[in-house]
């Protein structure tokens, strides 16, 4: 009798899950959720809230297929080798990732565990993290050439979902109690997918930028969790011709190989050190409530705080100004989104955070986005400003945009901050 564990980490859904189908082919199969005390910085809020129900979704997926989601609780590495020791088991399977904590993760559970643990690429990204290489180098480190690579990469074929599972008798913890639904989970990002392929992302090109619309997928969470295969959706999109879209999933996979091979990269600036950084607690934390005086900058902070998720217009606006603008350290940013977004990501929230920084993989580190310029262009109705700063709301664009500008009186009557650092001179 073999038997198989397939340890679930951040890869969950059972399509297109070569962790689970590769287990599945052992006679008996565990599928196993540790409740890692590492991860008790994800408190409560809605990226824990996602977590429990695409927990709850995966465990019904699984009961479909007469077995259920395992939960242990304790260090992933302990749990899973004392799992192992309790079924016998012959095989140990996880998905690999970028971090170095997964890398730390991998080392100890090939050296404790006492059976064959297998390490499947391709499960969180659709190329597998190290096998596009530049001639002499061991990653890309700027994204066209790496895009040219990859678009004309063959894929591994989509899997189908396991049917019938065999699971033995083993102990479970309780699934954590889901006291708000969020939608998180593969049932419901497989729908949300489907719904964007069919109706959504034709616009995509258009859209994507323009910061009131619901322009783009909002499928990050899912993807990061992965709910979603980033591969099957890439394939999905491809037979949709939406290759705008599809560039998109190539750079969340290229800041997926940049950060595998240096994973210190979350700490250190990756190519243009920078050493002289403000560190300024006020105005750190006028941009990390929202209250700077600069409204786009504004709104996005606040639609980050009320709703877990944010603009990627936004999220590259509101970096450029704190890094660049304000010369805060972007390590100060990304750790504010990494409390926030549902989709916090390791690999995609440092890697954007160095590019909006001028430390990473842009070709134009220098490069500074106005406030007031990209407002004009991807907010000209001040839509998205009014929604999130509703102080603004009673004005016109213009001056929802820029409410310095307002006469003295009219300017007064607003309960909003002046300009946390001086507007240049002709948006004045
Ligand atoms: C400072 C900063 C921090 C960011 N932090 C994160 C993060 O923690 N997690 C995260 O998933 N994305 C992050 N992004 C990238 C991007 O903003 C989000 O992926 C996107 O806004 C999610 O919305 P969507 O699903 O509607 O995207 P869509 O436009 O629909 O794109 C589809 C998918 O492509 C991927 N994608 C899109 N843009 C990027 C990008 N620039 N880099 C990498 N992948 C991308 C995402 O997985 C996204 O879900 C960050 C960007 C910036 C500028």
């Amino acid at each position: 009798m073999t038997t198989a564990i397939a340890l679930f980490t951040r890869d969950l859904r059972v399509h297109d899950n070569p962790v689970l189908n590769a287990a599945a082919k052992s006679e008996h199969v565990v599928p196993l959720f540790v409740l890692d005390p590492a991860f008790d910085h994800v408190q409560d809020g809605p990226r824990r809230r996602f977590l429990v129900d695409a927990l709850h979704d995966l465990d019904r997926m699984l009961d479909q297929r007469g077995s259920r989601l395992v939960i242990r609780r304790g260090d992933t590495v302990e749990e899973a080798c004392r799992l192992a020791a309790e079924v016998d088991a012959t095989e140990v399977h996880i998905a690999a990732d970028v971090t170095e904590f997964a890398h730390h993760r991998a080392r100890r559970l090939h050296d404790a565990l006492t059976c064959r643990l297998v390490e499947h690429e391709a499960v969180h990204t659709v190329v597998p993290m190290g096998q596009l290489r530049p001639v002499g180098r061991d990653h890309y480190a700027v994204f066209t050439p790496y895009w040219r690579k990859w678009a004309d990469t063959p894929l591994r074929s989509v899997l189908r979902a396991p049917g019938k599972l065999d699971t033995p008798d083993v102990h479970s913890f309780d699934l954590p109690k889901v006291r708000e639904a969020s939608g998180g989970g593969e049932s419901t990002g497989r729908l949300r997918a489907s719904k964007w392929l069919r109706d959504g992302v034709q616009d995509y090109a258009d859209q994507r930028d323009i910061l009131a619309a619901d322009g783009t997928s909002q499928l990050s969470p899912y993807l990061h969790f992965g709910c979603v295969s980033a591969l099957e959706l890439t394939v999905r999109a491809r037979e949709a011709d939406a290759e705008d879209f599809v560039r998109q999933l190539a750079w969340r996979d290229f800041h997926h190989q940049v950060l595998a091979h240096n994973p210190k990269l979350t700490k250190t600036d990756h190519r243009t050190p920078h050493r002289d950084w403000a560190d300024d607690a006020d105005v750190r934390a006028a941009w990390a409530a929202g209250m700077t005086g600069y409204p786009l900058v504004d709104a996005g902070m606040r639609q980050l705080a009320a709703t877990g998720w944010m603009h990627n217009r936004a999220r590259m606006l509101v970096g450029s100004f704190l890094t660049k603008t304000l010369g805060e350290d972007w390590r100060f940013g990304a750790e504010v989104f990494a409390r926030q977004l549902v989709d916090a990501d390791v690999a995609n929230n440092i890697m954007n955070w160095q590019w909006v920084a001028g430390t990473g993989t842009d070709t134009r580190p220098a490069r500074r986005l106005s406030p007031i310029r990209q407002a004009e262009r991807f907010d000209p109705d001040a839509t998205y400003i009014q929604r999130w700063v509703p102080e603004l709301s009673s004005l016109p664009a213009k001056y929802a945009r820029m409410p310095w500008t307002l006469p003295g009186a009219q300017r007064r009557a607003i309960d909003y901050p002046d300009p946390i650092v001086d507007p240049p001179e002709s948006a004045r």
